[in-house]
C-alpha cells in the first residue's frame, strides 16, 4: 500500500477545478462555437481524471483500495474520441462527424471499461498484475495495452487534423491552430519523458496534468480568438443573402452549390438537383455553359436571352494545395438595370429631345461609317440638306412654340418618307440631313422633292394657320461629287443655298448647278 501524497494531490485537484470551470465556460458562454460540444466533454472528462487520480493519492475513502484509480479510467476512454471529434469540427470536417462514426468511436471505451469491469474473470485488463501497492497502471494485460495505443492513434490522427488545418490556415486562424497544436502536444512531451525514465515521480502519472494543459490550450485558443466562430455562420449568411449569383461547380462541371440569388436571375421555378452536370442544368443558357467550361479565370458580360438579362459574370478554377483544380467558383451580377440606364443615357447622347431625331454628334460618329460601307458595297450614298424656308417669319407670326410643332411635323414627316436604312439628322436649328444609302443624286432628288412637296401641301391643307411653310433642300453624292464627308456636306449645303438663292420651296443637286 502506497501512503498519501497530499501535494500530488492538491495538485491534482486544483488541476480538475480548472478544467472543470473551463468545461463550464466554453458549455456556457461559447456552445455555438465550431467544435465546442467535444471540446465541453474534453474539458470534464481532463477534470474527471485530475480529481478521481487526485482522490486516490488523497486515500480518499473507497470501496477497495483501487477504486479511485480504476474509476479515472471513466474519464481516459472519453478522451482521445473527444479530442478526434473536437478536431474534426474544428476544423470543418463536419461531413465527416455523423452517427456511424460518433457510435464508432464509443463501441472501444465502453468495451474497455466492461472488460476492465470483469477483469476478475478473465484477466484480459490487467494481465494478472493486480496489485495494491501501485499508483499507476503499467504492468498491464493485453486489453490495456490495446487500448493505449489505440488512444495514442487517434491523438496522432486529431494532430493531422489539426496540422493540416493549420497549414491551409493565415492570420489569426493560424495562430489559433498553433495554440491548438502545441496543447496536444503536452501528453506527447509527458510520454516521452515518462518513457525514457526522467519523471520526476516515476511511481505517479503525469499524464492528467498534461491532458490538463491541453485543455487549457484549448480553452484558451476558444475564448482569446473569439472570432472564429462567427465566421462560418457569417460566410454561409453572407452567400445565401447576396444579390449577386453563386454557383460552384467540382471539376467534373456538377453543381455543388449555388444560392438564392442565382436561382432569382434564372427564374428556375424550382432549385436545380446539386450533383447533376451544368450542362444539364443550365441547358437553356448555352452561353453559361460556355462560360462555365473555361478553366481559366473569366470575366466577362454575357447577355441570356430567357430571361433577358445581362450578366457580369466571373469565373474563378479552385485549386487545392497541389494545383490539382477542384472546381469553379461562378459569381454575377445582374447588370441588366444599369445597361438599360447605359443604353437610355447613349440614346440621350445622340438624339435631338424636340424631334426624337439623331443630332449632329450622332452624324459626326457615324459619317465615315456610312461612306465605308458604300466604298465597300460599291454603291453611291446621297445626302440631302434642308433648311426650312423663312422660319424666322414663322416664328415672328405665330410664336416660337407653333415654330416647334412645325419643326416636329416636317421630323415626322422626313420618319414617314424614308427607308429604314436612312438615317436622319437634325443639323441645326431648322436644318435637316438624310444620309440616303444605295441611293444616286437622282434617286435623292425624287425623294427629297416628295418631302417637299408633302410638307407644302401638309401646310397649305390647313386654313387655320395661314402659313407657307415650305423647305429648299440640297443634294449631292458620295463618291462620284465629293470624296469625303465634309466634303459631302460641304457640297449639299452648297446646294441648298442654291436653292434659296434661286426662290426656295425647291430641291437643288449639287451636280445641275453647274448645267
Ligand atoms: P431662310 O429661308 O433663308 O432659311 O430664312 P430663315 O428665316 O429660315 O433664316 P435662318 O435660317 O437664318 O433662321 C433660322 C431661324 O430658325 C432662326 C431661329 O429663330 C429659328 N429656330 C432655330 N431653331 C429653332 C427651334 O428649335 N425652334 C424654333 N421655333 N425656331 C428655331
Ligand atoms: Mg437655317
Ligand atoms: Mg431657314
Amino acid at each position: 500500500m502506497i501512503p498519501p501524497n497530499i501535494s500530488f494531490s492538491a495538485a491534482l485537484l486544483v488541476a480538475g477545478l480548472v478544467c472543470f470551470m473551463g468545461g463550464l465556460i466554453i458549455s456556457q458562454t461559447r456552445h455555438s462555437a465550431l467544435g465546442a460540444v467535444p471540446l465541453t466533454i474534453l474539458m470534464f472528462s481532463f477534470s474527471w481524471w485530475d480529481i478521481t487520480y487526485g482522490l486516490f493519492w488523497a486515500k480518499a475513502p473507497a470501496p477497495y483500495p483501487n477504486f479511485w484509480l480504476y474509476v479515472t479510467y471513466l474519464g481516459v476512454v472519453v478522451i482521445p474520441p473527444a479530442a478526434l471529434v473536437f478536431a474534426m469540427q474544428f476544423s470543418e470536417l463536419t461531413e465527416w462527424v455523423k452517427a456511424p462514426l460518433l457510435i464508432g468511436l464509443s463501441v472501444v471505451p465502453l468495451f474497455v471499461l466492461i472488460l476492465m469491469a470483469t477483469d476478475a474473470y478473465h484477466n484480459l485488463f490487467f494481465g494478472g498484475h493486480t496489485t495494491e501497492n501501485i499508483g499507476i497502471i503499467s504492468n498491464a494485460g493485453p486489453v490495456f495495452w490495446a487500448n493505449t495505443i489505440y488512444s495514442y492513434i487517434l491523438i496522432l490522427i486529431s494532430m493531422i487534423v489539426f496540422i493540416r488545418r493549420f497549414r491551409q490556415a493565415t492570420g489569426i486562424y493560424r495562430k489559433q491552430l498553433g495554440v491548438i497544436i502545441i496543447g496536444l502536444g503536452f501528453p506527447w512531451i509527458n510520454s516521452i519523458i515518462f518513457l525514457s525514465g526522467f519523471s520526476p515521480f516515476p511511481n505517479a502519472d503525469n499524464t492528467p496534468f498534461s491532458f490538463t494543459l491541453t485543455g487549457l490550450a484549448f480553452t484558451y485558443a476558444l475564448l482569446r480568438y473569439r472570432l472564429l466562430d462567427v465566421l462560418p455562420v457569417a460566410r454561409s449568411a453572407l452567400i445565401e443573402n447576396m444579390n449577386d449569383g453563386v454557383v460552384v461547380l467540382d471539376a467534373q462541371n456538377r453543381l455543388v452549390d449555388f444560392n438564392p440569388a442565382a436561382i432569382r436571375t434564372l427564374k428556375l421555378a424550382q432549385p436545380p438537383e446539386v450533383g447533376y452536370s451544368a450542362e444539364e442544368i443550365f441547358s437553356n443558357w448555352p452561353k453559361l455553359i460556355e462560360a462555365f467550361a473555361k478553366v481559366d479565370d473569366l470575366r466577362a458580360e454575357i447577355f441570356l436571352d430567357l430571361p433577358a438579362a445581362y450578366l457580369d459574370l466571373s469565373l474563378t478554377p479552385l485549386y487545392d494545395e497541389r494545383k490539382n483544380l477542384l472546381g469553379r467558383l461562378i459569381v454575377w451580377r445582374d447588370i441588366t438595370p444599369l445597361k438599360a440606364a447605359q443604353a437610355e443615357l447613349r440614346e440621350q447622347a445622340i438624339r435631338d429631345p424636340l424631334t426624337g431625331l439623331y443630332n449632329r454628334r450622332y452624324l459626326d460618329e457615324t459619317l465615315e461609317r456610312e461612306l465605308a460601307r458604300a466604298l465597300r458595297q460599291h454603291y453611291p450614298l446621297s445626302a440631302v440638306m434642308i433648311d426650312i424656308d423663312r422660319f424666322k417669319q414663322v416664328n415672328d407670326t405665330l410664336g416660337h412654340a407653333e415654330g416647334d410643332l412645325i419643326l416636329r411635323s416636317f421630323a415626322k414627316l422626313l420618319i414617314r418618307h424614308t427607308r429604314t436604312e436612312d438615317t436622319i439628322y437634325r443639323y441645326g436649328g431648322e436644318e435637316f440631313l438624310v444620309l440616303l444609302p444605295n441611293s444616286s443624286c437622282e434617286d435623292a432628288l425624287k425623294v427629297a422633292e416628295k418631302w417637299r412637296s408633302a410638307f407644302q401641301e401638309a401646310h397649305a391643307a390647313d386654313p387655320a394657320k395661314p402659313i407657307h411653310a415650305t423647305v429648299s433642300c440640297g443634294v449631292a453624292e458620295f463618291p462620284a461629287d465629293a470624296k469625303t464627308g465634309a466634303e459631302l456636306l460641304a457640297l449639299a449645303d452648297k446646294a441648298l443655298y442654291r436653292a434659296k438663292e434661286t426662290g426656295r420651296n425647291r430641291v437643288v443637286t449639287w451636280n445641275n448647278i453647274y448645267e
